[in-house]
């Protein structure tokens, strides 16, 4: 349930609050929004404690929570959450552009990328170092090694680092050089492993199982929400159907679906979502036209060299061309896609 306080309720009756929740054995989660302070409440048995939290100093109403997934639910939270790790903006009007290669190769191939990517407008870098193979025979990543290369690549270029943990065992490597986790469709619902990224201190970003539907989406995004991480950021790439012709099918409509359900922020990921570099352009566009705050999309300086997903891969021309379809769509529909670097150098001027 969610307790929401009066407008003006002081810091001790909001501690009151969560104190007494506590009490009850149901773990509280307090969001400060800009109209109103709301404590969610989130345990098993929730109505019998309606009375005792209603009678707390400073508390307005008490509203149960429907959805089955509580602190993500915008019924906990009306506005919009929106995450900046430097220069990437995802959420609002803004569509933030993380870009890079499936798998980081080698010091080369991922400087290059980012330079590149950089001078088309991404706002942040993607890359994988653990890359999770369908194949065991396939290319593993450079783990460590492509790590420290991804931090070279933000060092130079300030672009903030995506990068893919695997399992919960890595969860403190990878977050000493990443700026934002990136949970894999594999293990969307690993819940050991989102509870470990969860407790990183770092934004998360959690892909939707290619099997999975969009409510358990967001029911694996509670479990980093409860590890007490509210910088969840969620991906649609493509989920599986009978369809041959595209790698997965991109469900689009999923964005708008969540919108309309959830605060956090989604994503979406064309190169994955369909698999051949052909569609990823328009794909990207279509997203942006349906309200997504972020893309990630593949790109290689060689596609046809690229040790992983090189047929979905864009090259730097190809990506340029993208960017600029998606800055025209996203003006027509009232949004930017430009990086927010005055925000690093002038937080007050911070988007
Ligand atoms: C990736 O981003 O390279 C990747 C492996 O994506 P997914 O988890 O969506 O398959
Ligand atoms: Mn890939």
């Amino acid at each position: 349930m969610i307790v929401v306080m009066k407008n003006g309720a002081s810091d001790e009756q909001i501690r009151g609050v969560v104190d007494r929740v506590r009490e009850l054995g149901l773990k509280p989660h307090v969001i400060m929004g800009t109209e109103r302070t709301v404590v969610a409440a989130i345990g098993n048995k929730r109505d019998e404690h309606r009375q005792s939290l209603e009678s707390c100093p400073g508390v307005a109403e008490i509203i149960p929570i429907l959805a089955p997934y509580k602190v993500a639910s915008l019924e906990v939270r009306p506005e919009r959450t929106v995450v900046r790790v430097g220069p990437l903006v995802l959420g609002n009007s803004h569509v933030g552009v993380i870009a890079g290669p499936c798998s980081v190769e080698n010091e080369e191939q991922t400087l290059a990328t980012a330079r590149a990517v950089k001078v088309s407008g991404a706002a942040a870098l993607r890359g994988g170092a653990f890359k999770p193979r369908t194949s065991p025979y396939s290319f593993q990543g450079l783990k460590e090694d492509g790590l420290k290369i991804l931090a070279a690549a933000r060092d130079e270029t300030d672009l903030p680092v995506v990068t893919e943990v695997i399992t919960p065992s890595d969860v403190e490597i990878v977050a000493k050089y990443a700026d934002v986790l990136q949970i894999g469709a594999r293990n969307m619902q690993n819940y050991r492993l989102l509870e470990e990224a969860g407790q990183a201190g770092k934004p998360v970003l959690l892909k939707r199982g290619p099997a999975a539907s969009a409510e358990e989406l967001l029911l694996a995004a509670e479990y980093v929400l409860n590890a007490g991480n509210h910088e969840v950021i969620l991906c649609e790439r493509g989920i599986r159907t009978f369809e041959t012709h595209t790698r997965f099918t991109l469900s689009l409509a999923t964005v708008v679906w969540l919108h309309e359900r959830t605060h956090l922020p989604v994503i979406v990921d064309p190169s994955h979502g369909t698999g051949h570099s052909v569609l990823v352009g328009r794909m990207a566009a279509a997203a942006v036209a349906a309200g997504a705050d972020g893309l990630i999309i593949e790109v290689h300086p060689t596609p046809e060299r690229a040790m992983s997903d090189g047929y979905q891969s864009l090259t730097f021309q190809q990506f340029g061309e993208m960017m600029a379809l998606c800055r025209r769509i996203a003006d027509a529909v009232g949004r930017t896609i430009e990086p927010a670097w005055q925000s690093r150098s002038n937080p007050a001027a911070a988007v």
